[in-house]
C-alpha cells in the first residue's frame, strides 16, 4: 500500500542519513575518548579534573554505543536468505537472549510442533529476538515471564480482514510475549518509526523495532502487536513458509529457563 512505500522510503532516506552523521560522529569520538584518556594519564584519581575527565570518557563511550547501533541500522548488510527452521534457530539463541535479560525474567520457549521452514538469513533472526527480548526485558523491571513460541498457520481470506498487512497463505508465526508494562494506543501508533522511543535521553534510540519491522518486511511477513497498559505486550510476527525445507531437524520440547524470584 501507499503508507508501507511511505514508510519504507522513509526508512531508507532516514538510514542512509544517520549513518551519514554516525560515521563522521564517530571519528570525533574517538578524537574525544582518546584525548579524555591522555589526559588523564597525567594526573591522579586526586587531581581536581579527574571525575570531569571520568565523566567525558563514559559520555563517550555511551554516545559510541549509540552511533554504533545507528551504523548497523543504516547499513546494508549483505544476506543470505536460506530456508531455516525457527525452533533451531530460537533455541541456538536462548543462551543469548538469558545474559540480555535480568536475573528476576523467566524465558519460556514452547516450539511449535512439525514447524515449516521459512526463508530468512539467520543472523536476521538474531536480530529480530535480540531487539523484542531487550524492550521486553526494559518493560518488566521487576521480572516477570519472557515467552517465545512458534506455530504454524494458515490464513484464510476471512483471517485476513482481522490482521493487519496480512495477505493469505501459509505462514509461521513467531510470538514474542511479555508480562510487563504494555503500551497504550498512542505509543502502540508509532513504535515501529525510526528514532520514537519512550525510554529517556540515552536510554533508547527508537531503532529496535524499525530494525525488526525492516527485517520483517524484507522477508515477506508481517506483524501484529497486542498489548495492554499493566499487563503485557504480545508481538506476533508471520513468516511466509518456504516451499523447501531446512536441512536440520530440532527438538521439540518447551523449556522453561531459569524461574523468576
Ligand atoms: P527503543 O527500545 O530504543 O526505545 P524500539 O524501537 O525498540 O526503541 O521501541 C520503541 C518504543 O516502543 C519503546 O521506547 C517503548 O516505548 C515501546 N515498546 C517496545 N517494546 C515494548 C514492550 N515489549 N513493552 C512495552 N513497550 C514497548
Amino acid at each position: 500500500t501507499e503508507e508501507q512505500l511511505r514508510q519504507a522510503l522513509k526508512m531508507e532516506s532516514v538510514g542512509r542519513l544517520a549513518g551519514g552523521v554516525a560515521h563522521d560522529f564517530n571519528n570525533m569520538l574517538t578524537v574525544i575518548l582518546g584525548q579524555a584518556q591522555l589526559a588523564q594519564m597525567k594526573i591522579t584519581p586526586d587531581h581536581e579534573l579527574w571525575q570531569s575527565l571520568e565523566q567525558i570518557t563514559t559520555a563517550a563511550q555511551r554516545s559510541g554505543q549509540i552511533t554504533r547501533q545507528l551504523l548497523a541500522f543504516s547499513r546494508k548488510e549483505i544476506i543470505d536468505p536460506r530456508p531455516v527452521d525457527l525452533n533451531q534457530l530460537v533455541g541456538e539463541a536462548q543462551k543469548t537472549l538469558l545474559r540480555l535479560i535480568e536475573e528476576s525474567i523467566t524465558l519460556n520457549f514452547c516450539p511449535g510442533a512439525d514447524l515449516w521452514s521459512v526463508k530468512m538469513d539467520p543472523s536476521q533472526v538474531d536480530q529480530v529476538l535480540v531487539n523484542l527480548a531487550v524492550n521486553a526485558r526494559d518493560a518488566m523491571p521487576d521480572g516477570g515471564l519472557l515467552s517465545i513460541h512458534t506455530e504454524n498457520v494458515h490464513l484464510s481470506q476471512k483471517s485476513c480482514q482481522y490482521l493487519r498487512d496480512a495477505l493469505p497463505g501459509d505462514y509461521v508465526q513467531l510470538v514474542v510475549s511479555d508480562t510487563g508494562v504494555g503500551m497504550g494506543e498512542e505509543v502502540l501508533e508509532h513504535i515501529f518509526e525510526p528514532f520514537y522511543t519512550t525510554k529517556g535521553l540515552g536510554k533508547g534510540t527508537g531503532l529496535g523495532l524499525a530494525t525488526v519491522y525492516g527485517i520483517v518486511r524484507q522477508n515477506g511477513g508481517f506483524i501484529n502487536v497486542y498489548s495492554e497498559v499493566g499487563h503485557g505486550t504480545s508481538f506476533k510476527i508471520y513468516l511466509p513458509r518456504s516451499s523447501s525445507a531446512a536441512p536440520a531437524e530440532a527438538q521439540r520440547r518447551c523449556t522453561d529457563v531459569r524461574i523468576g524470584t
